[in-house]
């Protein structure tokens, strides 16, 4: 079925459009990823490379303190005036004037020591005071003094801890420039610079450290260096603050950033807006698909396809649950169709639809099968007899149509889901019931058995022998006599089916109805038409009647069939008749009126058969052009039993004649019958009395035993 794209409430299947979407998102999921980790990376490269520049800058600026003080001490030590003036008369004078004094403000130091080769003070001032060193210095000097007695030739520096805070010192043995003393011998120049804030100053600005401090205590967001001491302890730490380039370059990129997510959001919501639109119009566009599927337009109601959809759904829902499925056909809604026309017709329909909707309220799913077919579906089988007289109880009263007063009826076949059976089988069952209903006289409900489901199998296994019987020839055509009603001569022979089936004879009235019931008629009519003229084409100068049914007569191809037949059979067309029932007439008059043209252009004629069983006035007998008529023989026994049927045959008669058209009485079975008939006005008699239907080689022998004036003789 085309609805497989939906599910079963019409909704489509959005695989294709789920994926798109699914597609787009993840398009633009890993583009931002992409984008977010690319910028977080540059902003994280670039403040870290900015920390390495920072520590290495901190770095230098304590060698550079370092080195600076080396400098000046080398400067001082490293100079004959000065070794004369501490090993002179006046060492005190001489180190006060030189070194103590500008210790008070001068930028290179802020104290300076001279020591023993003991580690003793020689002499020691601060800020150009007299100093007590030994109570200064919270770090002990002696590893470098050390290291400046033990290497003479340069300054050694390092930091240590004072009570004024850390300084920078370094020291340097006091020597000529051309002789070194002995050990015991030396005095050592000790200078010392602190670490104040105009230092830190210095060293922020031109380092370019950022909130740089000397602290005991680092704070975790700062970037930091140990200040190690002569022992490599860490007696200080330079602290600052990381200049964070990346964080920067974030708030001077933040409003593109932030344009760029706006842009991204933008992007986002329209996709997902237009694939939403999308996903609704499909959706739409789906459903319309679906009802257009599953509906009649013209009823509204479920289609055959979409009725039986939602009665698959429902019982697939619930499996257990029981339910009765109608089948409705109208009674005589062709006829409304070509009496008023197809718009009388549709309003007919849509009236039908709308008295079924509101007709009961078990009813749950109402269909159109097409053309004048219902279908119905209730819940409750054990109400589907009440359900169906309501049903039946709509089509009594008649329609009002655009001011019209309309009478159809309807049959109805029934089939309840009885022990679980398919729905296909339900619907098949509810047609042999509905065809039971039709069978059984229309206007009545037929609620499915076994009895009958084995009538239709009966049927069906009496069909398929039909069919056999068919393609092996055994239906062949008898020959009933026609006779002149003045001279009692055979003028002619009505060909009549016969089935050869002696273990179970079978009317030709049943197996004509199981043919065009099976499709089988054109078939059947074709090959008794042929055997029927090859028959009489050994009888020349007699009339040939042949039956045709109303179903051969509405088949477009059936005048071009005759013709066939007749050629290949060579008849003479002139001798062929063809007896019609009105059956034909009424449901296909267009149809039957072109064929009986096209046929009579050739020469045959046509007979208006079982003429007074039925409805057929005499006025179809111009309007058709029939050349005779039959008068059925329930009209001769109407006869027999009232004056008034009497006179039906004579009123009849009358008519006929007075628009010169011959009339045929079938079914004459005695002398008294026939007399009537032909005082009447019947110029054909055809009956019992006068000759039984018999094999074709038996009136063959019948016609070779008549006179010698017989025109047959020749063919005997
Ligand atoms: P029908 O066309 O009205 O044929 C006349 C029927 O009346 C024949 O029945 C015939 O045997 C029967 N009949 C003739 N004279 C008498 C009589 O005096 N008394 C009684 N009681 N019956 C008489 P049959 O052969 O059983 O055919 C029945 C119907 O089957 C035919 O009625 C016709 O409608 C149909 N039929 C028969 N052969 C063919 C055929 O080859 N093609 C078609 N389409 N229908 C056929
Ligand atoms: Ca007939
Ligand atoms: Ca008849």
């Amino acid at each position: 079925m085309a609805m497989r794209e939906f599910s079963e409430d019409g909704r489509p299947r959005l695989t294709r459009v789920a994926i798109g979407l699914a597609l787009f998102f993840a398009f633009v999921t890993a583009l931002t990823t992409i984008g977010t980790v690319m910028f977080s990376d540059i902003i994280r490269t670039a403040t870290s490379i900015d920390d390495s520049r920072s520590q290495l800058a901190a770095r230098m600026a304590l060698v550079g303190l370092k080195s600076r003080i080396s400098g000046t001490v080398q400067d001082n030590a490293v100079w004959s005036d000065a070794y004369a003036g501490v090993w002179g008369p006046n060492p005190y004078g001489w180190i006060y004037d030189t070194w103590g004094a500008i210790s008070r403000n001068y930028p290179l130091y802020d104290g300076m020591i001279v020591m023993n080769a003991d580690g003793s003070v020689f002499s020691g001032m601060h800020k150009g005071r007299p100093s007590a060193p030994s109570a200064f210095f919270r770090t002990s000097l002696n590893p470098l003094l050390q290291l400046a007695l033990d290497s003479p030739g340069k300054a050694h520096a390092a930091f240590a801890d004072t009570t004024a805070g850390v300084v920078v010192v370094a020291m340097q043995v006091i020597q000529r420039n051309s002789h070194m003393d002995p050990l015991e011998k030396r005095k050592t120049l000790v200078l010392y610079k602190l670490i104040d804030p105009a230092v830190l100053s210095d060293i922020r600005q031109q380092q370019n450290l950022k909130g740089l401090i000397l602290t005991d205590r680092v704070e975790n967001h700062m970037l930091s260096l140990p200040v190690l001491d002569a022992g490599g302890r860490s007696i200080a730490s330079f602290a600052w603050q990381s200049a964070d380039p990346g964080e920067k370059l974030y708030q001077r990129e933040k409003p593109l950033i932030a344009l760029s997510i706006l842009v991204l959001v933008l992007f986002v919501c329209g996709g997902a807006y237009l694939a939403f639109d999308e996903v609704q119009r499909q959706r739409r566009s789906a459903r319309k698909a679906w009802a257009l599927a599953t509906h009649d337009a013209l009823s509204g109601l479920f289609n055959r396809g979409g009725f039986l959809q939602m009665v698959e759904q429902r019982r697939h829902n619930q499996p257990a649950a029981p339910g009765a499925l109608f089948l409705l056909d109208l009674d005589g809604f062709k006829a409304v169709n070509d009496n008023w026309g197809h718009p009388v017709g549709d309003a007919l329909i849509c009236s039908v639809a709308a008295e079924l909707k509101a007709c009961d309220p078990d009813i749950d799913l109402i269909g159109r099968f097409g053309g004048d077919e219902f279908a119905l579906y209730a819940a409750r089988p054990d109400r589907a007899g009440a359900i169906a007289e309501k049903v039946l109880a709509i089509f009594r009263k008649p329609f009002t149509i655009r001011g019209l007063t309309i009478k159809v009826g309807v049959s109805i076949g029934v089939a309840d889901t009885d022990r679980g059976i398919g729905t296909d089988e339900m619907v098949r069952r509810a047609d042999i019931a509905l065809y039971d209903a039709k069978e059984k006289g229309k206007e009545r409900a037929v609620i499915y058995d076994a009895a009958l489901g084995e009538a239709k199998a009966a049927e069906l296994r009496m069909e398929r022998e039909l069919r056999q019987a068919i393609a092996d020839g055994a239906i062949v055509p008898h020959f009933q006599p026609l006779f002149d009603a003045r001279t009692r001569q055979a003028v002619g022979f009505e060909a009549l089916a016969r089935w050869n089936r002696p273990e179970d004879p079978i009317t030709p009235d049943r197996f004509i109805a199981l043919a065009e019931r099976a499709g089988l008629m054109d078939q059947l009519g074709e090959s008794l038409l042929e055997q029927s003229l090859i028959a009489a084409g050994k009888w020349p100068g007699f009339s040939l009647s042949v039956n045709v049914s109303p179903l051969q007569l509405c088949n477009p191809r059936f005048p071009e069939q005759v013709r066939l037949v007749l050629d290949r059979t060579g008849f003479d067309p002139g001798r062929l008749s063809m007896e019609v029932t009105e059956g034909a007439l009424i449901s296909n008059p267009e149809q039957a009126r072109q064929a009986i043209h096209a046929l009579k252009s050739i020469g045959v004629r046509f007979a208006l058969d079982d003429f007074g069983s039925g409805y057929a006035s005499i006025g179809v007998l111009r309007q058709f052009g029939f050349d005779r008529i039959k008068i059925d023989r329930s009209l001769l026994v109407a006869a027999d039993e009232t004056d008034s049927g009497a006179d039906v045959i004579k009123a009849t008669i009358a008519l006929a004649r007075a628009l010169d058209v011959p009339v045929t009485a079938e079914g004459v079975e005695r002398q008294e019958q026939a007399d009537f008939l032909t005082q009447n006005g019947c110029d054909q008699l055809q009956g019992y009395l006068l000759g039984r239907p018999a094999a074709p080689a038996q009136i063959l022998r019948d016609l070779c035993e008549a006179k010698g004036e017989n025109p047959l003789a020749q063919a005997c």
